[in-house]
C-alpha cells in the first residue's frame, strides 16, 4: 500500500478478468479509499464477496455508481450503452466515468448520450489480458508495464484525464492518450486482426478432422500452440470487438489479404527471395518488441503449465487476449 488514494470511492461495474484485476491492483497500491463492486449475475457477486475483492458488493449498477468519484465499467463492449443509460442518473456531479473496452469509437457513441453534464467521461483501454475470464482469473500485476490508452473526447476536462491517468499509473500501467478513431485503427492491426487469424486457423485445423485429434495436437509446438491460446479467448468479448470495430478491422483485413496474396504467389512461383526478405523484416520487428520491453526474449507459449519441465516464470502477457 503506498501514498494517498487517487479516488475516494471507486465503483467497479463488471468483475471479470479486467474488473477484478483493477480491484486487486487498486487494493495492492492503495489507489482507492474504498471499492464498491457489482456484476450482472448473483453468482459472480457472491464470488466477489467470497474473494474479498471489494469493501462492498451491491446488487445493482445504479447502487454501485451512487456517490462514487470514479466509476469503471468492465463488461463486454456491446453491453456498455445499456449500462450507461442505467447509471447515468445516479452518477455524482464531478465524477469520472470510464470503461476498459477493447474498442473505443463504439463505446463513445453508445455511452456518451447517457452521461449527464458535470460528469467527466474518459474512456480507457488497458492493453493487457489473458485468455481467461471471470473474477478468479484476475491478478494485481496484470497492468504492470502494460499500456493503458485513454481516449478522452476533445471537450473533456484535462484535470479529469490526468487524475484517471494517475490512477492507472499507480496500478503499474504506462499511460498514452489518443483519439478513439486512432485507437481503433492501431488495435485493429495489433490485436483484433491477429485474433481473427487465430480464430480462423484453429477452426481450419479443427475441420481437418483426420489430423486434429492426433498430429495437430501432438505437434502443436510448431506455432499452432500459440494460436490455440489466443483462439481460446472469450467468445462474447471478441464477438463484440469485431461487431464494434467493423470498419477498421475490414480495412486491416483488406491489407492483410493483399499481403497474403503476395506471399502465396511467391510460394507458388518458388520466389525464395520475396519470402526471405519478408521473414527478415518481420524478425527485426520481433526484436524491436523485445527491445522496448513488451515481451521477453524467450517465448512462453502462453501461461506456463506447472507440470512442464523448464516452465518459465509466470508473467502477464504483453498482448490482450
Ligand atoms: P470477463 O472476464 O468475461 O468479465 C465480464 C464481466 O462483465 C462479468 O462481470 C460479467 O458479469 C459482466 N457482463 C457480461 N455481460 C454483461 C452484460 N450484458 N451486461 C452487464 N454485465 C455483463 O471479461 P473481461 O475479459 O474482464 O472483459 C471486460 C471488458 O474488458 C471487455 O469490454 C473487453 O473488451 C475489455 N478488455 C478485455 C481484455 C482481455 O484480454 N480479456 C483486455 C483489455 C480489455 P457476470 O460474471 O455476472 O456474467
Amino acid at each position: 500500500m503506498s501514498g494517498k488514494p487517487v479516488f475516494n470511492r471507486v465503483a467497479l461495474i463488471g468483475m471479470g478478468l479486467i474488473g477484478s484485476s483493477i480491484a486487486r491492483a487498486a487494493r495492492a497500491q492503495g489507489a482507492a479509499g474504498s471499492i464498491v463492486a457489482t456484476a450482472r449475475s448473483a453468482a459472480t457477486r457472491r464470488r466477489i464477496a467470497e474473494l474479498g475483492l471489494a469493501d462492498q458488493v451491491v446488487e445493482t449498477n445504479a447502487a454501485a455508481a451512487e456517490g462514487a468519484d470514479l466509476v469503471i465499467v468492465s463488461i463486454p463492449v456491446g453491453a456498455c450503452g445499456a449500462v450507461a443509460a442505467e447509471i447515468g442518473p445516479h452518477l455524482a456531479p464531478g465524477a469520472i466515468l470510464s470503461d476498459v473496452g477493447s474498442v473505443k469509437g463504439a463505446i463513445v457513441k453508445d455511452m456518451s448520450p447517457h452521461i449527464p453534464a458535470g460528469v467527466h467521461f474518459v474512456p480507457a483501454h488497458p492493453v493487457a489480458g489473458t485468455e481467461n475470464s471471470g473474477p478468479d482469473a484476475g491478478f494485481a500485476e496484470l497492468f504492470v508495464n502494460r499500456w493503458c490508452i485513454l481516449t478522452p473526447p476533445p471537450n473533456v476536462d484535462p484535470a479529469a484525464v490526468e487524475r484517471l491517468a494517475a490512477f492507472w499509473r499507480l496500478l503499474g500501467a504506462n499511460v498514452e492518450t489518443m483519439s478513439a478513431e486512432h485507437h481503433d485503427l492501431v488495435l485493429g492491426v495489433t490485436s483484433h486482426l491477429p485474433h481473427l487469424i487465430a480464430y480462423t486457423i484453429v477452426g481450419t485445423a479443427d475441420e481437418l478432422s483426420q489430423v486434429t485429434r492426433s498430429e495437430v495436437l501432438q505437434f502443436s509446438a510448431g506455432g499452432f500452440r500459440d494460436f490455440t491460446r489466443i483462439a481460446a479467448s472469450d467468445p462474447t468479448m471478441w464477438r463484440d470487438v469485431f461487431l464494434a470495430n467493423k470498419d477498421a478491422v475490414l480495412e486491416m483485413l483488406g491489407r492483410f489479404s493483399e499481403d497474403l496474396a503476395t506471399l502465396t504467389r511467391a510460394i507458388r512461383r518458388g520466389d525464395g527471395e520475396t519470402l526471405f526478405n519478408q521473414f527478415t523484416r518481420t524478425r527485426a520487428i520481433r526484436r524491436g518488441i523485445v527491445d522496448i520491453g513488451q515481451d521477453a526474449p524467450t517465448p512462453d507459449f502462453g501461461r506456463p503449465h506447472p507440470d512442464l519441465p523448464h516452465a518459465p516464470v509466470p508473467r502477464p502477457y504483453a498482448d490482450e487476449n
